[in-house]
């Protein structure tokens, strides 16, 4: 990766920590889930409003590291609009991305931004912090109302 690029990754990561996007609750979710990260004291509690199998809302509310928060609202972004099975997806997609585990990883159209956290694999610890929110939206999916840890 160029120097380049990582700076503006880095800003970009910034830009979402200080200003994250969907940062609120939504009262009366269809879906909802908290998630704990204790290695590093992130919390999150993920909000969705469903239609169908669409992702008609998806929100965020917690406190966390600069990546949590960052990755949070990202995947807000990135989710609103897609099916459930597109979310898993991606999900899917997106921690292969963090663990390095995938290699080469082909992100489709409007996931992009996910490409900032293409770093994070250099830093095991980290992982965790990446992909809280993203469990506690499968765990979501999975359960309407569900509590997760990391560890
Ligand atoms: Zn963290």
């Amino acid at each position: 990766m160029t120097t380049e690029l990582n700076e503006l990754y880095r800003e970009l990561l910034l830009d979402h920590y200080r200003r994250p996007r969907n940062h609120r609750r939504i009262e009366q979710p269809d879906r909802q889930a908290e998630g704990y990260n204790p290695l590093c004291g992130d919390h999150v509690t993920v909000f969705l409003k469903l239609d169908g199998d669409v992702v008609k809302e998806v929100t965020f509310e917690g406190s966390g590291c600069a990546i949590s928060t960052a990755s949070a609202s990202i995947m807000t972004e990135t989710l609103k609009g897609r099916t459930l099975s597109e979310a898993k997806a991606i999900f899917k997609k997106f921690h292969g991305l963090v663990t390095g585990e995938s290699g080469e990883i082909e992100l489709g159209p409007g996931m992009g931004k996910l490409e900032v956290f293409s770093g994070v694999c250099q830093y095991p610890a980290r992982v965790k912090c990446a992909t809280l929110a993203w469990h506690t939206l499968a765990a979501a999916l999975e359960n309407a109302d569900a509590v997760v840890s990391t560890e």
